[in-house]
Parts: structure tokens; C-alpha cells; sequence
């Protein structure tokens, strides 16, 4: 008997048309490798440079050893999120073309080249 749900029958094939995917009805975030560290992934307030190179390399380093990681990038894409999701900060996430309103990085090099 087949599984299925409001959306329709459920497949673990991604390639379906008409039905969805099993794993996008995983919580993924269950997964996640940075559960309890929340402060490495989101610069405080007034942070420096070197500051936040260092913690944002402690944050890349959680995520590339993290299953979700290509799941968590996407939806940080697709959602415009603040902050470090699946190994890519703001300013990558905007370079690569999913633009949020003002990325930290983008904005600093404004400030300094006016
Ligand atoms: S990829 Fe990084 S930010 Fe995303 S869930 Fe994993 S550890 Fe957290």
C-alpha cells in the first residue's frame, strides 16, 4: 500500500512530478551539527574582523563535517537567512547570487571605499 499525503503519494524519488519527496518531509535541522552552538553562527553585535574570521572558521568547520550540510545551504539560499548556514556566509551567499538586503561583508566594504 502506498504512502501518501494532502501534497499526494509519497516517493523517496526527487525526480516525481507529481509527488513528494520523502526527504522534504524530514526535519533536517534534527541532523544538525551545530545544535547548541548557536553563537558561532551569528556575528554579535559590533563584531570585529579578526573576530569574526575566527569564528566564522569554527563555524565551517562544524558544518563541513555536517550531513545536512547542502541541505542547510539551500535553504539558507532560497530564505535569504542572516548569518552562517551550511558553510557559507552572507556575503558568499550574495556573491553566489542569493542576495539578502544588506550582507555584513558587502556593507563593510561600502563603508570603507566612501
Ligand atoms: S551545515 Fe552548518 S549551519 Fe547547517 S546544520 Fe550543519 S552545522 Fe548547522
Amino acid at each position: 500500500m502506498a504512502l501518501t499525503n494532502v501534497h499526494g503519494p509519497l516517493t523517496d524519488d526527487t525526480t516525481a512530478q507529481s509527488s513528494v519527496p520523502l526527504r522534504s518531509l524530514i526535519d533536517w535541522t534534527q541532523f544538525a551539527n551545530c545544535k547548541g552552538k548557536t553563537r558561532l553562527f551569528f556575528a554579535p553585535k559590533a563584531e570585529r574582523p579578526q573576530a569574526r574570521a575566527r569564528r566564522e572558521a569554527k563555524a565551517k568547520s562544524l558544518c563541513s563535517a555536517c550531513i545536512v550540510q547542502e541541505t542547510c545551504r539551500q535553504f539558507a539560499r532560497e530564505h535569504h537567512e542572516y548569518g552562517l548556514w551550511g558553510g557559507e556566509n552572507e556575503e558568499e551567499r550574495h556573491l553566489a547570487g542569493y542576495t539578502i538586503a544588506a550582507p555584513i561583508g558587502v556593507r563593510a566594504r561600502q563603508a570603507k571605499s566612501a
